[in-house]
């Protein structure tokens, strides 16, 4: 197809789940942008629709799989139409699912994003269900077509996979083994992003803590860092890329997401207190306050354990703000394990938590476990936590009012343009009045109020 037959074309990729697919989408949305292809947020404008999936519970696959029957019956009236899938649902069923939706034309891996233009060809040209899905290797694009929805906040992935054996959870099975980006890869793209005006920068991990990239040797100053070849082969770990990557000059901003406790290392802690660029939200998954539900879970640690971790970074970082996953009603939970769970929470005070009812997801070890919590008391503890976090959060917010804090500012608020959206170091949300030339820098803002997790606050 000539480039200018695709200018016509346009295409919408509508994703699910995690801020790793986010990237992935952006990555796709550049690469097809710079072949001559529309972007467009609406479906039903498409020529072309790609979701980018999710198979982290089954409630992400069910919301694609009814998505897949619209478009069929969208495409009885537009043959033309290209239906494909990206994403942890194309790694989870892989060739199976063209059988179940011969409407679906393509299907691509999340290691093989750089073959899109081709494939869509591909698909066009045969009109066959096309599918590239490949097993090994890192699925990380660093491209400088990429497409970020903000001129100065950018994700960047820096390990995919996992070896963790948590026997809930899918992600080993669609993400595979752990790879990490060589350090020097890393920094070299961050150094990128900067000099495009970026100033925060958010490290990606499906276990971004247990990363492991090559190493720099030693070598400080950020012109060196940049050579080719500058570094030695030793290893680096997660504190030592962090700490690497608060010496990029114009970078004002670093966060992560997602650790596990068991990598959540007193070398990290101190890394953090020693640099005031890392952000100030730490998120450690708990999913259960109960040591036999954690044993049950494979999550490799104790309570205890836990426990000590979170009381030992709050000693080195006064203003860190932590927020967690809990699973509620897993197989096996009776009452005194629920007990143990909201104990936990009462006990850490958690700024925010994403809280969640169990579901079976085939192909996890915990498949094999009897699901043996009633779904009305899985509900029951699903929303006695939630009001129990609502009110602890509420609470700890409050504390905040009257306060200057420091604001990156994001934007301007959906809400009234008049207003400008931005967060603490926390990763609290902000709404204040102000110019929109303020937009990407850092302001004093004094918070006078609070509405369910955003504050209202004054320039100071
Ligand atoms: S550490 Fe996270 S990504 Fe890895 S298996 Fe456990 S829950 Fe899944």
């Amino acid at each position: 197809m000539k480039v200018d037959e695709k200018k016509g074309l346009k295409v919408a990729i509508p994703t699910f789940g995690c801020q790793m697919n986010e990237y992935d989408t952006q990555v796709a949305a550049g690469l097809l942008a710079h072949q001559g292809y529309t972007l467009v947020e609406d479906e039903s404008e498409a020529d072309i629709v790609l979701m980018n999936t999710c198979s982290v519970r089954e409630h992400a696959e069910d919301r694609v799989f009814s998505r897949l029957g619209m478009l069929g019956k969208a495409k009885r009236g537009n043959p033309d139409l290209i239906v494909g899938l990206m994403g942890c649902m194309v790694e989870e069923h892989r060739e199976k699912l063209f059988k179940r939706f011969p409407q679906l034309d393509l299907m691509i891996g999340t290691r093989n994003i750089k073959e899109l233009p081709a494939l869509i060809e591909e698909v066009a040209s045969s009109r066959q269900q096309v599918a590239r899905i490949k097993q090994d290797g890192i699925s990380i694009e660093y491209t400088d077509l990429i497409q970020r929805d903000s001129k100065f906040h950018a994700w960047l992935p820096i390990m995919t996979g996992c070896n963790k054996v948590c026997t809930f959870c899918i992600v080993p099975i669609t993400r595979g083994a752990e790879v990490s980006m060589p350090a020097r890869e890393v920094y070299r793209e961050a150094s990128r992003l900067v000099g495009e005006g970026v100033k925060w920068i958010t490290l990606l991990g499906q276990n971004v803590n247990s990363y492991y990239g090559a190493y720099y040797g030693g070598v400080t100053d950020s012109a060196t860092l940049r050579q080719p070849g500058s570094h030695s082969n030793a290893s680096s770990e997660f504190p030592e890329l962090l700490d690497m990557l608060c010496q990029i000059e114009g970078l004002e901003r670093i966060s992560f997401t997602t650790s596990h406790p068991s990598d959540a290392t007193e070398e990290l802690f101190q890394v953090i207190a020693k640099n005031p660029k890392i952000s100030r939200r730490f998120h450690l998954p708990l999913q259960s306050g109960s040591d036999k539900i954690l044993k049950r879970m494979k999550r490799l640690h104790r309570y205890e354990d836990y426990k000590q971790k979170i009381n030992r970074l709050r000693e080195l970082v006064s203003d860190i703000s932590i927020t967690t996953d809990i699973i509620v009603g897993f197989s096996g939970e009776a009452e005194e394990d629920y007990e143990a769970t909201r104990r936990a929470i009462e006990e850490i005070r958690y700024d925010g938590a994403y809280i969640f009812k169990y579901s079976v997801r085939a192909g996890t070890p915990a498949a094999k476990l009897p699901d043996d919590v009633p779904q009305e008391m899985k509900e029951k503890r699903h929303q006695d936590l939630l009001a129990l976090q609502k009110e602890i959060s509420m609470g700890k917010n409050r504390s905040w009012l009257g306060r200057t804090v420091q604001v990156f500012v994001e934007g301007q608020s959906a809400r009234n343009a008049d207003d400008l959206l931005g967060r603490t170091l926390q990763e609290k949300k902000v709404v204040f009045k102000g110019p929109c030339d303020l937009i990407g820098t850092t302001q004093s803002v004094t918070l006078h109020d609070v509405k369910n997790e955003t504050f209202l606050g004054r320039l100071s």
